[in-house]
Order: structure tokens, then C-alpha cells, then sequence
């Protein structure tokens, strides 16, 4: 069971994620909920100008005076439809967004000028675009969207009081927002600390699906995807190449120490691996005591890395708690490539077949096809 103590660090943890700006978060956010805000704009341009026909009710004289203004609203359909289609950026979208929600508000005051006694018939209307903020600003990040409906809800108070909007009842309208202001709030809050939750369990999956735990390095898995990536988008990087370590008789050590001290082996040769690590390299443990390295170096810099592997992992000496010494060596497979687009199974196939050579040609030392 949780203790109070855990409870309350997960949630400042949770809330220092939320009111920082953390650009993956707010990513993930944006697209997970970005056919809400398209459905909210949808439901506004179509809603909007139906209501003329409460203008019509309320006034029938001045109705046909707000019918230009009830067509700005229609802008929310392409702005609807550009959120349901991946080519804009978050940032563009968000723009618009913004840009559109707090023109209604403006556009909406000016219908209600148009209309005898308009300002008290049509107050409820800034509720409902209350509403349409708790969707819309889903897909902003919490604090902006949070300021956006503050912004929104104090926009027709200073309008008003910049002489724009005579006889705007600043105590009804702010009777019914302020107190509204505080629900949607939360609301967003509430959503947005769901969604969190759920962003940072999909993290841990994430990195739990493509690293291993015993060493921490990715795993055959992360190395597919990364191989992959850069194939994708074209790297620049003149040759990648791809070694494969293995660790020789390692049965033998598990055999004659045991599983812990050949775990010890698995460990100190990620280290190894760790400490040779470069910028333009990574590296993974793709299976028992099965070790790669992908690297964007010159394919004689990535044959001089493995020669280092191996006289580094030759050089190791693990004590055992029976001061037994523990050594062993590696078997090396590389395989370079000049093609941007080598797959993962053609590179991967070379490699092994490297290593393969490697072990038949007597163990601790490097391969290169
Ligand atoms: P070779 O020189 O031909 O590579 O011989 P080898 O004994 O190293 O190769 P083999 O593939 O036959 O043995 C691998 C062994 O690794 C078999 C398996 O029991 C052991 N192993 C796999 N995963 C782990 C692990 O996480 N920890 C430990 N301690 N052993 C593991
Ligand atoms: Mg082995
Ligand atoms: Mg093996």
C-alpha cells in the first residue's frame, strides 16, 4: 500500500510536470486531444449561426443587423477541419485557435449591441463559451490554456471598459463567469491531470518495452527502431556499421559460478560498452549475453572501437566472494554499410555472420565483412 508520504510526492511530481512546460507533454497532449477541439469548433460553427433564431426571437426589428456577425462563426469549420488533418503544426493551430475563440467572444458582444436589451437575454451565451474553452483548450498546454480562460472570461470586462460596449453589465456577467471560471478550472485541471497520468505510464511502458533492466541499455527492439529511424530520415552520416559482441563460453561461467556471477560478466561488459560509448554511437544488449554497437563513425574508427571492447572486456577480472577471479573474452562481429537505406535484417544478418567467423576462428577477436 501506498504511504501518505509516496501519495504526496507522486502528486507533486504530477504537478510539477503539469505547470512546467514540458514540450513532449504538451505534444502528446495537443495530439491526443485535438479532434476534441476540432468537435468543439464543428459544434460552434454550426450552433452559432443557428442561434440568429433566438435573435429573432428576442428582437425580430434588429435580427437581420447580427446576421453578418453570426457568419463569422462559420470560420470554425475549416479551423475544425485543419485540426482533424496532421499538416499544420501545433503551434499554427494553436494560433488560430486562440485567435478565433477570443475574436467569438468579441463578435459575440457585438450581436448582443445589435439586439434591445440584448446584453441581458443573451447572457448565458458567454457560458456557453465557457465551455467551448474546457474543450478547446485541452489541446494547450495546462498553463496556457488555464490563462487562455481567464484571458477569455476578463475580455468582455475590458472591452466594455474601453467604451466598446455601453451598458455592458459587468455585475451580472460577472455574477454568472466568475464563479463558472472556477469550475472550468478545475475541469481542466481534473483532464489534464488524467491525461498526465496516463502520459507517464505510457512513458514507463515505452522505456520498459525497449531497454533491459538488467543492464539499462536498449534492447534488440530500440536498436531495430533506431537502425530504422535513421534509414528514415536519411542520415546524413556518410556509413553506419553494426557490431555484434558475444561473450565467449559463457555457459562456462554460469556453470562454474553461477547465474550471479554471470550476471557480474553481463554488468561490467555493458560498463564497458558505457564508457566507449560515443556521440555518434549507442549501444544495446540484444539478448542473453549478446551485445551490440551502432555507430555513425568511419568503419575504421568503429573497427578500432571494437578492438577496444575486446581488449578492454579481455582485460576485466571480476572477484568472486570467494576471491575467485572471474575473466572472460568477447567475440566481435562488424558489419559497415555506405547505403543510407541497409535495412535492419540485411546489416544485422552481415554482422552475425561476422561474428559467426569469429568464433569458429578460435574466439576474442573482431570479424570484419
Ligand atoms: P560461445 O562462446 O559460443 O558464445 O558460447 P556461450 O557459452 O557463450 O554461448 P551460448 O549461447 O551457448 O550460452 C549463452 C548462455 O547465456 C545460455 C544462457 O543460460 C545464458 N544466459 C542468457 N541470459 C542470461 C542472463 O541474463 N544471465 C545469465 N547469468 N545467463 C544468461
Ligand atoms: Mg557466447
Ligand atoms: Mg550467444
Amino acid at each position: 500500500m501506498k504511504t501518505l508520504s509516496s501519495l504526496l510526492a507522486d502528486a507533486r511530481h504530477r504537478l510539477s510536470v503539469l505547470l512546467r512546460s514540458d514540450e513532449a507533454f504538451a505534444e502528446a497532449k495537443f495530439v491526443e486531444h485535438r479532434h476534441y477541439a476540432a468537435i468543439a469548433l464543428i459544434i460552434v460553427a454550426l450552433t452559432m449561426p443557428t442561434l440568429w433564431l433566438w435573435d429573432l426571437a428576442v428582437d425580430p426589428i434588429h435580427a437581420e443587423l447580427t446576421i453578418p456577425y453570426r457568419a463569422y462563426y462559420l470560420l470554425g469549420l475549416p479551423l475544425g477541419a485543419a485540426f482533424l488533418r496532421a499538416r499544420y503544426t501545433r503551434h499554427t493551430l494553436i494560433t488560430l485557435l486562440v485567435a478565433f475563440l477570443l475574436g467569438s467572444i468579441i463578435v459575440f458582444i457585438e450581436i448582443l449591441k445589435q439586439l434591445d436589451n440584448g446584453f441581458i437575454y443573451g447572457m448565458t451565451g458567454f457560458m456557453y463559451g465557457m465551455l467551448i474553452s474546457v474543450l478547446a483548450a485541452q489541446c494547450l498546454p495546462v498553463i496556457p490554456g488555464m490563462s487562455f480562460t481567464v484571458v477569455a472570461i476578463l475580455l468582455p470586462h475590458l472591452y466594455a471598459a474601453a467604451g466598446l460596449a455601453e451598458h455592458f453589465p459587468h455585475l451580472h456577467y460577472g455574477i454568472l463567469m466568475w464563479c463558472g471560471l472556477l469550475l472550468t478550472l478545475v475541469t481542466q485541471y481534473a483532464i489534464a491531470d488524467n491525461y498526465l497520468k496516463r502520459h507517464l505510464i505510457e512513458k514507463k511502458l515505452k522505456h520498459a518495452s525497449e531497454h533491459d533492466p538488467l543492464s539499462g541499455l536498449g534492447n534488440r527492439r530500440r536498436l531495430k527502431q533506431d537502425l530504422e529511424h535513421a534509414s528514415k530520415h536519411g542520415s546524413k552520416l556518410p556509413a553506419k556499421s553494426l557490431l555484434i559482441i558475444d561473450i565467449d563460453h559463457f555457459k562456462a561461467i554460469n556453470d562454474r559460478f553461477g547465474h550471479y556471477y554471470g550476471d557480474c560478466a553481463i554488468t561490467s561488459l555493458a560498463e564497458i560498452l558505457q564508457q566507449i560509448d560515443h556521440p555518434q554511437s549507442s549501444c544495446y544488449r540484444i539478448g542473453g549475453e549478446e551485445f551490440a554497437i551502432l555507430s555513425y563513425l568511419t568503419p575504421d574508427d568503429s573497427a578500432r572501437m571494437a578492438e577496444q571492447v575486446r581488449l578492454k572486456a579481455a582485460a576485466t577480472e571480476l572477484q568472486t566472494s570467494k576471491h575467485e577471479v572471474i575473466t572472460f573474452t568477447v567475440s566481435i562481429g562488424l558489419a559497415s554499410s555506405t547505403l543510407p537505406d541497409e535495412g535492419f535484417d540485411s546489416l544485422f544478418s552481415r554482422a552475425d555472420q561476422a561474428l559467426y567467423q569469429a568464433k569458429n576462428k578460435g574466439r576474442n577477436q573482431v570479424v570484419i565483412l
